[in-house]
Order: C-alpha cells, then sequence, then structure tokens
C-alpha cells in the first residue's frame, strides 16, 4: 500500500476534479490522499489557485472524507514563501498539514517575484537581471529562503528541497559535490532536524524526464537516514495517472539506502510506516 499527501487538481495547475485523483489512489492502493494544490498568492500567479476559490476547495474535500470512508483523505495545501507576503503559517489552522516549498527566489524592480522551477529561458533572465548572473549567490539565496521558512513558519512537510537543481542540468552551472552546495545541504539539514519537518521525497521530476533523480538527490537522502530525519514520499501529482509514478522505484532506493521507515498521515496522526518496495507493509501498521 501507498500514501500520497502532493497531489494538484483543477483548483490550481493540476488535471482533473479531486474526486478522479480519490478513484486513481484506489486503483492504485493508496490508501491516504492529501490534497495539496498551490496556495493561493497575494501577487499574479498562473499556477496558484485563486483566492476565491479556497473556500469551496476546503468543502469540497470535506464532503469527500464523509463520502468516502475506504480510503483516508486529508486537506494541505502547497504554499510558498515570500518573506513579507506569504508563508505556511497563513493557512495552517484551515488544514490537516502543510507543504512548504520554495518556488520564488527574490524579485525584480517592478516587484515581480522570480520564480525559480519553471522553464530555463525566464530562470536565466532573472538570474541575470537579479543576481548579475551569479549563479552561486542565487542557490545560497534559495537555500536561505528555505531554511527561513523552516524558521519562521515550520511547515509540516519541506516540499522538494532541492528543486533549485531542475535548472542545472547537465551540470550547467555547477556540481552538487562543490564544497558550497554541500554546506548549504549541511546547514539546511541541520535545521530540519532541529524544526522537526518532515522531508518530502519527490518523485515528479523523474517520470517528467526533467531529473535523473528524486528531489532530494539520493546523497541528501542518505545524510537524511544518517540524521534519522522523517521523510515522506510524494508524486506531486498533477494528473490524476501520476499518483504513483515512480513509487515502486523510489521505495527500493530508499530501502537500498538503508531507511527503515517513511512518514505517514494514518488515523489522522503522523506514524512512521515499516516498508518494502512495493510500498507500507499493511500488517505493520
Ligand atoms: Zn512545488
Ligand atoms: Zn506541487
Amino acid at each position: 500500500m501507498f500514501t500520497n499527501f502532493h497531489t494538484h487538481s483543477h483548483y490550481c495547475d493540476g488535471k482533473g476534479e479531486l474526486s478522479d485523483y480519490i478513484n486513481a489512489a484506489k486503483k492504485g492502493g493508496v490508501k491516504a490522499l492529501g490534497f495539496s494544490s498551490h496556495a493561493p498568492v497575494p501577487f499574479d500567479c498562473k499556477w496558484c489557485m485563486n483566492v476565491t476559490l479556497l473556500e469551496s476547495y476546503l468543502d469540497e474535500i470535506e464532503l469527500l472524507k464523509k463520502n468516502h470512508q475506504d480510503i483516508e483523505i486529508y486537506s494541505g495545501l502547497e504554499v510558498d514563501y515570500v518573506p513579507a507576503k506569504i508563508s505556511p503559517s497563513e493557512f495552517k489552522q484551515a488544514l490537516d498539514y502543510t507543504i512548504g516549498s520554495i518556488h520564488f527566489v527574490e524579485q525584480y524592480e517592478n516587484g515581480t517575484p522570480w520564480e525559480i522551477d519553471g522553464p530555463h529561458l525566464p530562470f536565466l533572465d532573472g538570474l541575470s537581471k537579479i543576481f548579475n548572473n551569479n549563479i552561486k549567490e542565487a542557490i545560497v539565496r534559495y537555500f536561505e529562503l528555505t531554511r527561513e521558512m523552516i524558521n519562521q513558519s515550520t511547515p509540516t512537510i519541506l516540499g522538494h528541497l532541492d528543486k533549485i537543481k531542475i535548472q542545472n542540468a547537465g551540470d550547467k552551472f555547477f556540481r552538487e559535490s562543490d564544497a558550497w552546495y554541500q554546506e548549504e545541504i549541511n546547514k539546511t539539514i541541520d535545521l530540519i532536524k532541529k524544526a522537526g519537518t518532515i522531508v518530502e521525497v519527490n518523485t515528479r521530476g523523474i517520470y517528467q524526464k526533467k531529473s535523473a533523480t528524486t528531489y532530494p538527490s539520493p546523497w541528501i537522502l542518505e545524510k537524511l537516514n544518517e540524521q534519522n530525519i522523517p521523510i515522506t514520499v510524494s508524486s506531486d501529482a498533477h494528473h490524476p495517472d501520476d499518483i504513483t509514478n515512480q513509487f515502486h522505484e523510489t521505495f527500493v532506493l530508499l530501502e537500498r539506502i538503508g531507511f527503515k521507515k517513511v512518514s505517514t498521515l494514518w488515523n489522522g496522526e503522523w506514524k512512521q510506516l515499516a516498508f518494502n518496495e512495493y510500498g507500507y507493509i499493511a500488517d505493520k501498521i
């Protein structure tokens, strides 16, 4: 059995109704499903939920919880952290959990936030105009913002920890073995450990063919395992068909790294469940 707490839908930039994801989850052996549309933001964002939809999103999830007794359903949002504009703490009370993700780093002179995980050309544009093409400065700022978010509003789950590597295909700008990059990862892991945040192992980059590995990279997962930091496996599905995409391969990877348990919401609480390559071992719940 699997669980998945990172899923989108028509409420933001995903395809399909919430019920389509529930049906796909049931077919794919997903026993607990969390919805995590991109939270509304107070600036232009084409892939975020419109703030006018938030109430119906939450109402629909509550109704689905009542109507589907054979699957656990949870309400969440994937919330950005943009200093003085938006943070996961704003939405905590209304939800079962939050995913905190950094998609924006600094802003242009006109106040437009710079999107770091979209297409490569706008990435290059911001890198040049905001960071004078200093890639190290831009990436360090990405991880500083990640740590600021954890410090200031501690999301339940940290989303795709190293997603900025999506722009570094073929090691175009740096190597993950570079000392400065490793230092940013180490500092971030230290804070995660202190804060008690769960780290997401996100498979989307692999099935989208935008990353050869999970977010975060396997060498980072090894460090998380050494530090006993809880992880959860999710697919960041934007289509019901992707509800368990790359899960089998990822559970194999986690076994190989040496993880013994994976965190998941179960009966309303975060629990550490034993697993094998086919997901959680149901009789050990
Ligand atoms: Zn994201
Ligand atoms: Zn997402």
